[in-house]
């Protein structure tokens, strides 16, 4: 099958010819800002989830890191949907990056062109097939999230993902799906590409934003979920022994959704099978993206015929 186009710099390209130069400032200083979401095909059509606050979120990302993008919110969103629908797949990850390109060469970037791109792949669950259902194998990481004032955890910037990898890749290496990292004081924080949830005694806990921690999209939704379903969560430090005595864990984010966690540094968590309140919350997502019941106008639906 013929690779999508790629949206780049205001034009669609072939998939093929969408190309950047050895010498831009991004290879050799990280120096992006991206986006991840999905587009699912819902029983009512496909639709984007919660387009526009991902698009806040690198306009935002952006701004942090003094790039000037030449797109607005809503010129950014027209162009995803235009990508996704020229590229007639009814569900796909669209990864929307901004980067500093061609200039002078140095660390300074203030005078490299600011570019932006729009690319979709196919891409099922992030965590293996059966995470969903039967949750993942998890440790504690042995690298911090960067201080607050190191980076900024706010932005989703490129960057940022070297500590993540570190992450990443030292949990694959020790027969694990994912870890958790710690802030600099000590406190959980968030997995290398999702955001944590605990819950202890019928009450929920996730991490405050300004913690070192994306404000993540799915984090949002999670929490407005439960909060109508009357759950109590409450967004707070939480120590590193929670982990081992919680009754329930799970990971939100949008390659992730909600994935429960059935073990941490080998200590099972709860029966060491998705608990009562992760697969409630689990539905009640799934019911929006799946079934396409959209009580929140979260759903951007786009016309892939
Ligand atoms: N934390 C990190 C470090 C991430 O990379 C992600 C994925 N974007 C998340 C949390 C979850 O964010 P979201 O729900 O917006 O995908």
């Amino acid at each position: 099958m013929k690779k999508p186009d790629i949206w780049f710099n205001g034009e669609f390209v072939p998939y093929e010819e969408a190309n950047i130069h050895v010498l831009s400032h991004v290879v050799h200083y990280g120096s992006s800002v991206f986006e991840g979401i999905r587009c699912y095909n819902t029983d009512e059509g496909s639709a984007i989830f919660r387009l526009e606050e991902h698009m806040k979120r690198l306009v935002d990302s952006a701004k942090v890191h003094r790039m000037e993008t030449q797109y607005s919110v809503d010129e950014l969103c027209d162009a995803v949907v235009d990508t996704v629908e020229r590229s007639g797949m009814e569900s796909c990850y669209i990864r929307p990056v901004t980067f500093r390109g061609m200039g002078p060469m140095g660390v300074n970037p203030l005078q490299n062109k600011v570019e932006t791109f729009i690319a979709v792949w196919e891409w099922g669950t992030y965590l293996g097939d059966e995470a969903l259902e039967e949750g993942v194998d998890v440790e504690v990481a042995n690298w911090n999230r960067m201080a607050p004032n190191t980076l900024p955890a706010m932005a989703k910037a490129g960057g940022n993902y070297l500590n993540a990898s570190l992450v990443k890749m030292n949990a694959l290496k020790n027969g694990m799906h994912e870890g958790i990292m710690l802030n600099t004081n000590g406190y959980l924080a968030e997995g290398s590409g999702e955001n944590l949830f605990i819950v202890r005694d019928g009450e929920i806990y996730t991490a405050p934003v300004g913690l070192s921690i994306l404000p993540g999209i799915t984090r949002d939704s999670i929490i407005t979920l439960a909060r109508e379903k009357g759950y109590s969560i409450e967004e707070k430090m939480v120590p590193r022994e929670a982990l081992y005595i919680a009754d329930e864990l799970f990971f939100t984010g949008t390659a992730a959704e909600v994935t429960p966690i059935r073990s941490v540094d080998h200590y099972t968590v709860g029966d060491g099978v998705r608990g009562e309140i992760t697969e409630d919350l689990q539905s009640a997502y799934f019911d929006i993206v799946h079934n396409g019941n959209d009580p929140h106008d979260w759903l951007t639906f786009v016309d892939v015929e």
